[in-house]
């Protein structure tokens, strides 16, 4: 079992992205046969629907080259274009499954989907090793034990 993961479609993970998920060619009005360079899976991608007027302008690609090809800002948000058709990469990514918190509220790290922590906190990267050794990734349920042994040493996790 994973952690619960709520993606806010921010964008971020996607706007350096523009070099591996790559547009072969257009095969359609709206349909691309595409790569996904960092797993060598080619896939066709149409344009979602409800999300063709956004991706018909050209402008936020053409001013952030190294974004995704299909990624585009929709008010505040920034919309992947083929949600339906994705990688599955893209996907299963979650770019943070837990923020730690001190008693006092300083958030000093977080965890991403890939058991991964980043912290500059001292103490807290010395409970994660010994999280690390205590529950190795290869257990089904590492992600709440680790969480779990986080808050037994005093941390709250979001
Ligand atoms: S996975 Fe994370 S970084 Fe990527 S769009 Fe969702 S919330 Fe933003
Ligand atoms: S295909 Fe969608 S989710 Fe994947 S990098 Fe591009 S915009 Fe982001």
């Amino acid at each position: 079992m994973n952690v619960t993961f709520t993606c806010r479609q921010c964008g971020t993970c996607c706007m350096s992205l523009g070099d591996y998920i790559i547009i072969d060619k257009q095969i359609g009005p709206y349909e691309f046969a595409c790569e996904s360079v960092s797993t060598g899976t080619e896939f066709i991608a149409c344009v979602d629907e409800d999300k063709r007027e956004i991706f018909c302008d050209r402008s936020f690609p053409d001013n952030h080259p190294h974004a995704c090809r299909f990624l585009r800002p929709d008010g505040d948000l920034l919309r992947c274009t083929i949600h339906n058709d994705s990688p599955a990469q893209c996907k299963f990514y979650r770019c943070v499954i837990m923020r730690i918190t001190a008693p006092g509220g300083n958030v000093l790290g977080v965890v991403t989907g890939t058991l991964h922590l980043h912290s500059d906190d001292r103490m807290l990267r010395a409970v994660w090793e010994e999280a690390e050794k205590n529950i190795p990734e290869s257990f089904s349920d590492a992600e709440e034990r680790r969480q779990r042994y986080l808050v037994e040493h005093g941390y709250l996790v979001t």
